[in-house]
């Protein structure tokens, strides 16, 4: 059989790890990913602020791929035609499939608004070239401004680990003399945190130099025109991916695919969507946080019920039901941390540590020994 998977996100790195068993089982895997290298966004904060080079912080889909004897096409899907198990790809070309699953994130909410010095979080690479444009900035005597606009976890950990950026070039003999702004629009939380956790996340940033504008939105027009920014990172929350509503699959109340509990899409019974691109079509936990832990939750139900599938057992498909709450995390830069676990709080150097181990535990997993293969072009 024919398996093909949309995109090398979360959910699918695992299966493409076990590339191996379709081979051995006689059918083919082939992964459609723009990159041959997939970045993790949970330590991409943590490459801004220097802690991390961007090559520490990628899964290398491809080799992974060519390792477990998977066909790797760099390409983006454009439409899915499940009448004719046909997938268009973007730069034209199309591949039949029997069996395809879907994990291709999400996009930016603010990724309509363009200019150079304007960076939004997602996709994660977007943070690498903003992190090369601010190191250009702190290269002149010139005073400049970075401003991140959101204040949920994505933009607390930027604003943190941008400070750290900065004070770090300066530290090794640039001039870097940068300042850096957050616009929160909620004055009652930060971080996504309240109380204790919120009042610990103001407190680390406001020690890090960073100007925290809570209650108050930072606004540019779409041609990102902003005469008070040198550059701007964007982090106000993620949307679904904008390829999700010309894909021809079925969009539940978020926008993103509906799937059943078995990850399969709704009506379809040969095609699967898992992470931020999927929702539940029924239930309290129909649209999940869009965040990585239940992408990943999702890799062994995935795997299973793909294997299940190519296998003729479409009778032994097993539900998703880890809904659950899970531990969350931030990187607030210059290995600061914050983790809370259902009541439980822990901040500072041992949560960073904490985090750290659990971000390269993951990495690791994926490492391929021979070193990656495959430039991305
Ligand atoms: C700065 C930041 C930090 C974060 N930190 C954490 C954290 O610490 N913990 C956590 O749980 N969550 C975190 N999140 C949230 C997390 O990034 C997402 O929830 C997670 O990436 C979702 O995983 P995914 O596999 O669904 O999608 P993604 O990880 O976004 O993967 C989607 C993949 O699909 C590819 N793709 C896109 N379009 C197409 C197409 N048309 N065809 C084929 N391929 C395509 C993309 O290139 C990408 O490789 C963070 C988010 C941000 C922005």
């Amino acid at each position: 059989m024919e398996v093909v998977l949309a995109g090398a996100g979360h959910t699918h790195i695992e299966i493409i790890r076990q590339a191996e068993k379709f081979r051995e089982m006689g059918h083919r895997l082939t992964i459609v990913s723009p990159l041959k290298h997939h970045p993790y966004s949970g330590m991409a904060p943590g490459m801004l602020g220097g802690t991390y080079s961007y090559d520490d912080i990628l899964l290398p889909a491809y080799s992974l791929a060519e390792a477990g004897g998977a066909a790797f096409i760099q390409d983006a899907v454009a439409g899915i035609n499940t009448r004719t198990s046909v997938i268009r790809l973007v730069h034209g070309g199309a591949i039949s499939y029997d069996i395809a699953s879907v994990n291709i994130g999400s996009d930016a909410a603010e990724d309509h608004v363009q200019g150079d010095h304007i960076f939004t979080v997602k996709p994660i690479e977007r943070l690498f070239e903003a992190k090369t444009y601010i190191s250009n900035l702190a290269s002149s005597r010139s005073p400049f401004r970075v401003v991140v606009a959101g204040g949920g976890p994505a933009g607390v950990e930027v604003a943190g680990n941008v400070s750290h950026l900065i004070t770090s070039l300066r530290n090794s003999g640039m001039p870097a003399r940068g300042r850096v702004s957050l616009y929160a629009s909620s004055s009652s939380s930060i971080g996504g945190y309240r109380g204790r956790a919120g009042a610990y996340i103001l407190k680390t940033l406001k020690q890090m130099g960073v100007a925290v504008h809570q209650g108050e939105r930072f606004t540019l027009s779409v041609h990102g025109k902003s005469d008070a920014a040198d550059a701007v990172l964007l982090a106000s929350g993620v949307r679904p991916a904008g390829v999700i509503s010309t894909l021809g699959l079925p969009v539940g109340k978020t926008g993103s695919i509906t799937v059943n509990k078995y990850l399969q899409v709704t009506g379809e019974q040969a095609v699967f969507a898992v992470g931020d691109c999927a929702e539940f079509s029924v239930g309290k936990t129909a649209s999940l946080d869009r965040v990585g832990v239940y992408a990943v939750r999702q890799q062994q139900v995935l795997l299973h019920n793909l294997l299940m599938k190519v296998s003729g057992n479409s009778d032994q498909l097993i539900p998703f039901r880890k809904y659950g709450p899970y531990l969350s995390g931030l990187n607030l830069g210059g290995g600061i941390g914050l983790l809370q676990w259902k009541g439980f709080l822990l901040t500072g150097r041992k949560a960073f540590l904490i985090k750290d181990f659990i971000d390269r535990r993951f990495i690791r997993r994926y490492s391929v020994s021979e070193g990656l293969g495959g430039q991305d072009d």
